[in-house]
């Protein structure tokens, strides 16, 4: 039997609207930026855009890989843009974002893995806000030779994002290309090569795994230094997507938080509605008031 648990009530989702996001919006049309925030379906978007706060995604909306809980269509991905970079900046501006997230799909095709135009884009944000904190959450660069990371690291975004999504028992059938080891060694790396930069990861919870491997996971993430870490309840996109197993408890979620901080993470945010993103500047404003 396929049903699905039913939502509880800490799942609530605010209907997006409000003078914020209604600007959000037009700014990334007029732009012709696509934010996860949409294509996610993220329940967080009314709140974020009127916080004035978005995640755009770069380097097309059509990824490379099949990863079973995400919604993005997989397929051969259009060539990139070369006046993505100033377009994302110009709408960073406009916006007058304090923090910003730079995503991407997952460019298998391309010898670099979009590496360089990550660079180009977090230097063009920097150029035109110089105020502005610049956080980008990347794909694995599985594909590429090492040194591509260099390329990235050398833009100095101010937070480095990487997700390590699931605990690896679970990565055959919830993220199926990507290598746990792989991912954690990439944060690592980043690490070393500029230890002033900040490193994050995140799971999503409820797809299947035990308390201890998420507990084993946060271990691991130590072990490679990363600093902050995200856990949020996953959410099924569509029916033909990885089935919600379990609806994680708010007192589930507040254990997993204070234990990760007894781990040493950094910045923490562990509830039921926390994404990749979700408050990624406010936590960053806070950590630097500190
Ligand atoms: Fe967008 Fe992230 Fe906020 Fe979701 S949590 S609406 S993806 S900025
Ligand atoms: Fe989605 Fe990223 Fe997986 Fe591509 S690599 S399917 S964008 S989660």
């Amino acid at each position: 039997d396929n049903a699905q648990p039913k939502k509880p009530s800490w799942i609530r989702v605010k209907a997006p609207g409000g003078k914020g996001y209604a600007d959000t919006h037009k700014i990334m049309r007029e732009n012709n930026l696509v934010t996860v925030c949409e294509e996610a379906g993220c329940p967080n978007v009314g709140e974020c855009w009127s916080a004035g706060h978005a995640t755009m995604m770069i380097m097309g909306e059509i990824c490379t890989r099949g990863c079973t809980f995400c919604n993005i269509a997989t397929g051969r991905p259009d060539a990139l843009d070369v006046f993505e970079p100033g377009r994302v900046a110009h709408a960073v501006e406009k916006l007058g974002l304090n923090h910003v997230v730079i995503t991407s799909v997952d460019r298998d095709d391309l010898e670099d893995g979009g590496a360089e135009h990550f660079a180009q884009t977090v230097r063009a944000v920097r150029h035109r806000s110089p105020s502005t904190t610049i956080e980008i959450l990347t794909p694995d660069f599985l594909k590429c030779d090492p040194s591509v990371l260099e390329v990235v690291v050398e833009a100095k975004p101010d937070v480095f994002n990487h997700n390590l999504e699931t605990v690896p028992g679970l990565y055959p059938e919830v993220r199926p290309g990507a290598r746990y080891f792989h991912s954690l060694r990439l944060l690592q790396r980043v690490k070393e090569l500029d230890p002033s930069i900040f490193t994050k990861s995140g799971i999503m919870v409820g797809l299947g795994e035990q308390e201890q491997q998420v507990r084993q996971v946060m271990d691991d993430m130590r072990a490679a230094d990363i600093d902050f870490l995200t856990i949020g309840q996953y959410l099924q996109p569509t029916p033909k997507h990885h089935r919600v197993d379990r609806f994680v408890t708010p007192e589930e979620f507040a254990a997993y938080e204070k234990a990760a901080y007894g781990k040493g993470f950094l910045m923490v945010s562990a509830t039921p509605l926390t994404r990749s993103s979700y408050h990624a500047g406010d936590d960053f404003a806070r950590l630097r008031e500190a």
